[in-house]
């Protein structure tokens, strides 16, 4: 080839890699998205010292699953290594600080999703264990089913060796509170109060291998009937992730989330219709507002790319990116 031959053939060379990094992130991109509720969070039913504790929670979640992933860990590890710090925070409704349900007990609802695998794990109304999420994990990787409730799960629980603890260990004088204002209304009337705060967790996460993971945590909704079950635990409505699409974790009325199938949903809206992460999660909470539901959701695309939709006032939400930066966001604007 001589130079004139080889010239222009090396500058298309060039310009077509120059193009593809522009359209694609970098292989070994790595995310973390967490969530610590959605509800009627603002600046005015909020003190300097409730934002700072929030602010402060979530960052330390977000700083945990980060250094997982930084350091080369799965994106499953690191969802629930957030997920745990968070349901150890009586700040949130998940794990200690759980809500209350009608009977004035705590019944906690978790799963799991593998994006790489498509493998799932789930358990409902768990009553002891005090880390609901790493059972949700146990399920999906120590046994052959993806949902397990109520006994029968805490059964599973001792004898994976997961940690039990008394009932009373979820309690909080906040939540109890909770529970007493709500009884004082109409059932319905209570859960569609605007003034409930839900403080459902979850987390979604990219790593650098190019998984997704997701997963959510929750004590539910005050005042829910004993043996109800929300989205949280069901996946394709709280949890959802799958490496050729998305990962996506939800927080809301989990009635209109089971019903609208959320975030399988936001999935197929991104495979079928080829909308972006962003589009897709702001249709999908557009349809749960449609059927007259409240909440958000974070989701994370195969490449990176985040969305933290909803139609509440507030939803507590931050995200860790490779180059270290930590945003937290609490309010609307
Ligand atoms: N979605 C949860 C449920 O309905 C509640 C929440 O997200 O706060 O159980």
């Amino acid at each position: 080839m001589t130079r004139r031959q080889w010239l222009p053939a090396l500058l298309l060379l060039l310009l077509a890699s120059s193009c593809t990094s522009a359209q694609e992130e970098p292989a070994g991109n790595y995310v973390l998205v967490i969530h610590g509720g959605a509800g009627t969070i603002t600046r005015n039913n909020m003190t300097a010292d409730m934002e700072a504790a929030y602010t402060a929670a979530l960052e330390s979640s977000l700083k945990k699953g980060y250094a997982i992933l930084q350091s080369g860990g799965s994106s499953l590890d690191a969802v629930e290594a957030c997920i745990r710090m968070l349901e150890d925070d009586s700040l949130f409704n998940a794990g200690k600080g759980a809500v209350f349900t009608h009977d004035g007990s705590n019944e906690l609802d978790a799963s799991v999703m593998d994006g790489k695998t498509l493998a799932a794990g789930a358990v409902a109304g768990v009553r002891t264990v005090r880390n609901p999420i790493t059972l949700a994990r146990a399920v999906m990787e120590k046994s052959p089913h993806v949902m397990m409730a109520g006994r029968g799960a805490e059964q599973f629980a001792k004898e994976a060796g997961i940690e039990i603890v008394d009932t009373a260990y979820f309690r909080t004088e906040k939540s109890w509170k909770g529970l007493q204002r709500a009884l004082q209304q109409d059932s319905l009337k209570a859960l569609a109060n605007p003034d409930t705060k839900f403080g459902t967790v979850g987390c979604v996460a990219l790593d650098k291998q190019g998984n997704l993971a997701a997963g959510t945590s929750t004590g539910g909704m005050t005042n829910k009937k004993f043996g109800r079950i929300g989205d949280s635990p069901v996946i394709g409505a709280g949890t959802y992730a799958n490496n050729n699409t998305v990962a996506v974790s939800g927080t809301g009325w989990g009635e209109f989330y089971i019903r609208n199938v959320v975030a399988y949903d936001l999935s197929a809206l991104m495979e079928y219709k080829g909308l972006s992460v962003q589009e897709a999660g702001k249709t999908v909470i557009k349809k749960v507002g449609d059927l007259g539901g409240n909440g958000g959701l974070i989701a994370l695309d195969k490449n990176g790319n985040m969305a933290m939709p909803f139609n509440t006032e507030g939803m507590y939400r931050g995200s860790a990116t490779k180059d270290g930066r930590i945003g937290i966001l609490i309010y609307k604007d």
